[in-house]
């Protein structure tokens, strides 16, 4: 009896051709939170459901993966790594010296409906400055993410809020926490119930909200907020704190757009807030989102740590390469071996156990071993685009020698097997 058994719904296999690519795009981005100093963590695949219910908000919550185990706790699949990120600092580093650069790179999951750049498995890279709480340290988290992109040709647009303008704005028009966090919600959604919902839920100058959040532009709109909410002193703090990230970035010419309704999905926020767009990707374009959050540690171990960080959607990202065709190196086989008959086997095996030997991590090499005729194989290293053939042949093996022939060049030669280091070596 056969069973077909197919995938979960969301989740997808990952061939070798994509595993190379993804590994590349990774790599490139790793290599530059580290030029960053950022140091590598792992965070468990799942966790008490509790810590996502403390500040991750209503969208996490509705999407979130959660189960009971054998002995009866409640847990579930990490559906972001910031809260964990935090717990295991409050669990494991508190005595490490300020500040962390910590960055993790995994799967996430959600339970959301699937669609192209929409996933109930997805990966995000992403990383977490624990520690500082001024406007060098919101800059570096920002122009980290820039880079990264940059790094691998991506052209992108930034755009950046501070949560504190709208979120003080709510708590002086006398909105209270949970509604706050509705309305924060439907403004991250752009609903079009926004309007309604506020006529009918904030009391007085709801009006302030809508024109609030249809600012958008250069740095001069925050002269706009500031007239805007004269009244609102705490609002005019957090437009202040905006601007000083702001002046850094015009120092070290990050470019960036404001955008006064980025709210974000996530509760944790208290600060300067960002999001990243990639054209290429349609409805599904925000490739990155991050943010200052200075409370959520305080609640996990009673002691006030500021902390900023941001995760790139990685699936989008490596969407974007191949969409953009952006250069990255092919992976190819280097070099199989192939016995012309079944006498050979013993000497071809050999010579692959010297190469493998003597080029650990530098070169790939494989046996021929589907039995195939020297033809057939030669035609399979073409369409598997191998680098080099060896041919081990009766003849040649009673003058100590054996044919290289370079694929790419259709060349071939005949070489002593002593010099055959030698010959990769140089090659
Ligand atoms: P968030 O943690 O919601 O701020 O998301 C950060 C980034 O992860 C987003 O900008 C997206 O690029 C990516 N992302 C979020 N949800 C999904 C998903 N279901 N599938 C693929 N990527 C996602």
């Amino acid at each position: 009896m056969t069973m077909k058994i197919k995938k979960a719904r969301g989740t997808r296999d990952f061939l070798p051709e994509e595993m190379w690519l993804r590994d590349f795009v990774e790599k490139k981005i790793i290599e530059v939170f580290e030029t960053f100093g950022y140091r590598k963590i792992m965070i468990p695949t799942f966790e008490h459901s509790t810590l996502f219910k403390i500040k991750s908000g209503e969208e996490i919550l509705e999407h979130m993966y959660t189960f009971k185990d054998k002995g009866g706790r409640e847990l579930c699949l990490r559906p972001e790594a910031t809260a964990s990120v935090c717990r295991m600092f409050a669990e494991e580093m508190r005595g490490e010296k300020k500040p962390l650069r910590l960055y993790y790179s995994c799967p996430m999951f959600r339970y959301e409906e699937p669609q192209r750049g929409r996933y109930r498995e997805f990966w995000q890279i992403g990383i977490e400055l624990i520690g500082p709480k001024n406007e060098y340290s919101d800059a570096e988290v920002i122009s980290l993410a820039s880079l990264a992109l940059k790094n691998l040709g991506i052209t992108h647009k930034l755009e950046i809020n501070h949560i504190g303008i709208l979120r003080n704005l709510l708590r002086d028009l006398g909105v209270d926490q949970k509604l706050q966090s509705r309305i924060m919600t439907l403004i991250d959604k752009k609903d079009p119930s926004l309007e309604d919902f506020l006529k009918k839920n904030v009391k007085k100058d709801w009006e302030k909200i809508l024109e609030l959040i249809q600012l958008r532009g250069e740095k001069e709109i925050l002269a706009r907020a500031t007239e805007l909410l004269s009244d609102h002193k705490s609002c005019l703090l957090s437009i202040e704190e905006l601007k000083r990230i702001l002046d850094i970035l015009d120092y070290i010419e990050i470019e960036y757009e404001v955008d006064m309704s980025i709210a974000r999905g996530l509760e944790y926020y208290t600060g300067m807030v960002f999001e990243i767009k990639a054209e290429e990707l349609g409805s599904q374009s925000q490739i990155c989102g991050g943010g200052r959050y200075d409370s959520l540690i305080e609640i996990l171990c009673n002691e006030k740590v500021p902390a900023v960080g941001f995760a790139f959607g990685f699936d989008r990202v490596v969407e974007v390469v191949k969409l953009k065709g952006l250069n990255f190196p092919e992976k190819r086989l280097d070099i199989l071996v192939v016995p012309v008959s079944e006498e050979e086997r013993k000497d071809a095996i050999k010579l692959v156990n010297s190469l493998r030997n003597n080029f650990i991590g530098k070169l790939s090499v494989t046996l021929e071993l589907m039995n195939r005729s020297l033809r057939k194989a030669l035609e399979y290293a073409n369409s598997i685009k191998a680098r080099y053939v060896i041919i081990v042949g009766k003849r040649d093996l009673e003058n100590g020698k054996v044919t290289i022939k370079n694929m790419d060049l259709g060349k071939e030669e005949k070489i002593n097997l002593e010099e055959i280091t030698n010959f990769f070596k140089e090659a």
